[in-house]
């Protein structure tokens, strides 16, 4: 059974009262695996008891504040753990990060680790996603799709930012991140979907709820709310579960700090 930590469920709003950025990890067989980074990641699922240092990927969706602003010190943390209290990660003491912008990740690390010298205690395997697997253990396999979110994007052939979709233990999550469209994770999802989790920051509840049903979703959960949530929240989530219910299908208006088991 895989284990889904929701640690941020806010999209890229001013502060707002129990929620942070975009971010959510996935456990299989104590492997932490994490997608986003948004603001205060690390803190959440730290104090929420899970063990960071068991964690193996990073898989950043885009390079925009509201899905890396906790990666410095999700970096931070790991290091201050093995500084601290001499642990390692598990893969040879090695961190793959899978992250569409060199450059945004140079300067993260100019923060994270300037003092230092650029170099932290353990070891990072940095990856520019591109369509198709990117990542394969004995626990998930993940493949990235480009999405057309960053309007820059595409002139030049060079995408930065992506959908991702996580086969684990024979069943299919997606991850949409942010999206122009919803069927631009239509390829990932396939004939269906144990899991899809996406946002409401460009799109309407009605809308990701009639996208799932129409997708053979048997769980819907949202993340990286947008206003329709952030202002209506029971009659969002009224909608939702009637909308669910009549549909024969889960779904969920995610909390900072819930978790699923799928
Ligand atoms: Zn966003």
């Amino acid at each position: 059974m895989a284990k889904i930590y929701y640690l941020g469920t806010c999209s890229g709003t001013e502060p707002m009262v129990g929620m942070h950025h975009c971010s959510w990890i996935l456990e299989v067989n104590g492997a932490i695996y994490w997608f986003d980074a948004g603001e205060g990641c690390m803190h959440t699922a730290y104090t929420g008891g899970i063990d960071i240092m068991q964690t193996r990927a990073l898989f950043v969706t885009h390079p925009h504040i509201d899905h890396i602003g906790g990666l410095p010190l999700l970096l931070f943390g790991i290091n201050k753990m093995e500084a601290r209290y001499s642990k390692v990660l598990p893969c040879d003491n090695t961190l793959r990060v899978f992250f569409p912008e060199p450059r945004v990740f140079d300067a993260i690390m100019t923060v994270t680790a300037g003092k230092q010298g650029g170099k932290l205690k353990f070891d990072i395997d940095l990856s520019v996603p591109e369509d198709g697997v990117i990542f394969s253990d004995e626990n998930v396999t993940v493949t990235a799709l480009h999405n057309r979110h960053l309007k820059e994007d595409g002139a030049d052939g060079v995408w930065h930012s992506f959908s991702y979709l996580i086969q684990c233990e024979g069943k299919r999550f997606v991850f949409s991140g942010d999206v122009a469209s919803l069927t631009e994770v239509d390829d990932l999802i396939g004939d269906g979907a144990e899991l899809l989790i996406t946002e409401t920051g460009h799109h309407r509840v009605a809308d990701v709820c009639s996208y799932a049903a129409s997708r053979n979703i048997k769980n819907l959960r949202f993340i990286h709310h947008g206003r329709e949530i952030l202002e209506g929240r029971e009659q969002a989530e009224r909608y939702v579960s009637a909308f669910a219910a009549a549909k024969g299908f889960s779904a969920v208006i995610c909390r900072d700090g819930t978790w699923d088991e799928i």
